[in-house]
């Protein structure tokens, strides 16, 4: 087993508009819009999304639109003179919202896939007119009575299992939104909601602003230590941005990544590394320490109005963790084993770069490049090396194989121009059943890095399931950044890229297989929806697919078992950098919400919180605050960012459960309740009850400290 879900992970966020759910809505007459972006979708597969009609003119007055189509049907609905029930409440909430969710699929892609500075301003425009559309539902009075009354009455008659799910969602949602609060409280909650999503805005715009700007050229007689695939790519992006005849790092993880890991000019590694460790830190008009301290003042404000001592009590109540408390007992039952290592991490270092003769203490911008060094020495295993057997078509290939296996899907491509896309490079398939050839969905792919897109990996959905209204097939896409080859070169990836590949892939299998009846019922659990995707990097390291897949780029044979065995025996290597870097991150989050936040100073924060941890110097958080857009671009992983580790855990003991059987990774039986157990039901049944009905037993920590090799106390 190999896994380094824990670096692959990171790098990935879902992109989920989970928020659409609360924007419900029921329309009576038939949308007449002539606005391309609201249309229903046409074409084939019950429609597609007209990507190839997109223009950053059409969707403000889309949103716009789309916003009050909803809000019309919420009146209706919260007018309805009938007395509540599930069907004219719920289930005409469920209903409602569907030309909104087409105008975000849109927004999505345009905010993520092929942003620029002119879409950024209607962003800008129209966050605050989104977050006063939320309001208006989720503070609609007349709506919220007519819940609660359907609520309560389910209290006293149960409904069947998933309504009731989706009642006792519904209701907790808008309880948590403050739906119990008075005239005056409410009004004050959504004025808050409103500054805050215009300062998420303005964070992720001044990180993305200190990732295009900080980019540092090289000469020719700088490129010491650099492979040649990366030499060709840096010299053509400095080339498209007119520096021909330079050679570009770009201020991203992607690029920064491999620079310091393999350049041998260490003045360089550090100006690379502080750029992107700077990121919304540099004190000027976008820096992000003061957005940061007003954000943490408004989130306690806001939660205060109900009652709620801190952001993270009340955000986790309806999280797998249920409490701040669980998910902090976690992170420093492992946070001693992931410092220790790094001090033996650092030891083996500094050897090497004594016998090296280099002179020097090992700092930040040294780690990755010293770790190489350590990692051939210790394990003889050169990353390049190992990359010549990664190419990104095999290894999509491997994932089609293993998606077959344990769902018995089929992809196939579809032709070029049957289905709209917004760049040349996407490409899609269909997802079929094996046997039956029952039509699921589309699988569309975005794979590589271009200006305009965000870094990282993720994964999101076009359209979701759901069979209340009768069956709706899935379209969901995977984004990545590899960087684009010269024509004619194979695209080689490293081993944690194709991790990622495959976790982002897992999120995808995550939405094909939904077997749910409401769309609320598709909403992901935050420390639990990353357990399915990082459980899927696993079959990466199979023999399976190491035999069929894993297969040298020129020569066509499969990566020698040597070769494997020694990735296999260096899969705990830099654990304690990779556990420590992410860790840090998610204890900073967690405790800046636990704090005060009157005259917070970030910055001091920060240094303080990491001096009484015990941070090892010689590294940095994975995301420092001021770049931490998980937390502070908008909400979704705010006091979140541990449910990485949650979901370990539950992926770890998991993959155990696979290991143990008899047919291994492909056993049929253990297959086939993961994906009746873990992957179908979604929301629609509780996570811990899930996870027990799958394992027979709740999840066990001691399974997370084996993977990353670490020693396995009593906990
Ligand atoms: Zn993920």
């Amino acid at each position: 087993m190999i896994s380094n879900s824990l670096r692959a992970t990171l790098i990935c966020s879902i992109v989920l508009f989970s928020s659409c759910k609360e924007d419900i809505k029921k329309t009576t007459e038939k949308n007449m819009s002539d606005n391309v972006l609201i249309q229903e979708w046409t074409g084939p597969y019950q429609g597609v999304p007209a990507f190839d009609k997109v223009s950053v003119e059409a969707i403000k007055p889309a949103m716009e639109e789309a916003m009050k189509l909803n809000l019309a049907e919420i009146e209706a609905i919260a007018n309805n003179t009938e007395p509540a029930t599930f069907e004219n409440t719920i289930v005409a909430m469920e209903s409602a919202g569907k030309e909104l969710s087409r105008v975000f699929a849109y927004y999505g892609v345009m905010g993520s896939n092929v942003s620029s500075a002119e879409f950024r301003k209607v962003q800008a425009e129209l966050a605050p007119k989104l977050s006063d559309f939320r309001s208006q539902i989720s503070q609609n009075e007349k709506l919220f009575q007519r819940i609660k009354t359907v609520y309560e009455a389910s209290q006293k008659t149960p409904l069947e299992p998933q309504a009731q799910r989706v009642v006792d969602l519904t209701y907790k949602q808008f309880e948590m939104n403050g739906a119990n609060l008075n005239a005056e409280k409410k009004k004050r909650y959504a004025q808050i909601n409103k500054e805050l999503s215009s300062l998420y805005t303005d964070f992720a715009n001044n990180v993305l602003h200190d990732e295009e700007n900080y980019i540092t050229y090289l000469n020719k007689d700088q490129l010491g230590g650099l492979a040649e695939g990366f030499i060709k790519s840096a010299a053509k992006i400095a080339t498209d941005k007119g520096e021909d005849g330079k050679y570009a790092i770009t201020n991203t993880r992607s690029s920064i990544d491999p620079f310091l890991t393999y350049s041998t000019e260490r003045e360089l590694r550090k100006q690379v590394w502080e750029n992107y460790y700077s990121r919304g830190d540099n004190g000027d008009q976008y820096d992000n320490n003061k957005i940061i301290a007003q954000i943490l003042k408004l989130r306690k404000e806001r939660v205060g109005l109900m009652g709620y001592d801190n952001y993270a009590e009340w955000r986790l109540q309806d999280r797998m963790a249920k409490t701040p408390e669980n998910a902090m007992d976690l992170m420093m039952a492992v946070w001693p084993a992931a410092t220790s290592r790094v001090k033996e991490e650092v030891a083996d270092m500094q050897t090497v770069a004594n016998e090296l003769g280099d002179n020097i203490s090992i700092e930040p911008w040294d780690y990755r490049y010293y770790a190489e060094k350590v990692r051939k020495k210790k394990y003889d295993l050169d990353s390049d090396e190992v990359k010549q057997y990664l190419q990104l078509d095999k290894l999509t290939e491997a994932m089609f194989f293993t998606a077959g296996e344990l769902f018995n899907y089929k992809f196939t491509p579809v032709a070029e121009g049957t289905v709209p896309v917004f760049h040349e490079d996407v490409k899609v398939w269909e997802v079929t059943d094996k046997d039956s050839g029952k039509h699921i969905g589309l699988w569309y792919l975005d794979p590589f890095a271009r200006e305009g897109k965000r870094s990282g990996a993720w994964a999101t959905t076009y359209r979701s399931s759901d069979s209340f209204e009768g069956e709706k097939n899935v379209l969901a896409s995977n984004n990545s950044n590899f960087v684009k080859p010269a024509p004619g070169e194979a695209v080689l990836v490293s081993w944690d890229d194709a991790t990622t590949f495959f976790h982002e892939f897992g999120h995808a299998l995550h939405f094909f297989s939904a077997d749910v009846k409401y769309p609320t019922l598709n909403g992901g659990v935050r420390d639990y929806t990353e357990f399915q995707s990082q459980l899927l990097e696993r079959w990466l390291s199979t023999d399976k697919v190491i035999n069929q897949f894993l297969v040298h780029y020129k020569t066509g044979e499969p990566i020698p078992a040597s070769l494997v065995e020694k990735i296999k025996k260096a899969s705990t290597f830099n654990q304690g950098f990779g556990t420590t870097e992410y860790l840090a991150s998610a204890l900073i989050d967690m405790k800046l919400h636990l704090a005060d936040p009157t005259d917070i100073d970030i910055d001091k924060f920060e240094r303080e919180t990491l001096d009484e941890l015990g941070m090892p110097k010689e590294l940095p958080m994975r995301h420092r605050t001021p770049q931490f857009g998980h937390v502070f671009s908008g909400e979704g992983y705010a006091t979140a960012y541990y449910g990485y580790m949650w979901a370990d855990v539950l992926t770890s003991d998991a993959s155990e459960a696979f290991r143990e059987a008899e047919g291994g990774f492909y056993d049929k039986a253990v297959a086939d309740k993961l994906v009746k157990y873990l992957f179908a039901p979604r929301n629609a049944m509780d996570p811990a009850e899930a996870y027990r009905k799958f394992r027979g037993r709740d999840a066990k920590i001691e399974a997370l400290m084996r993977d990353r090799g670490f020693p396995v106390q009593k906990i």
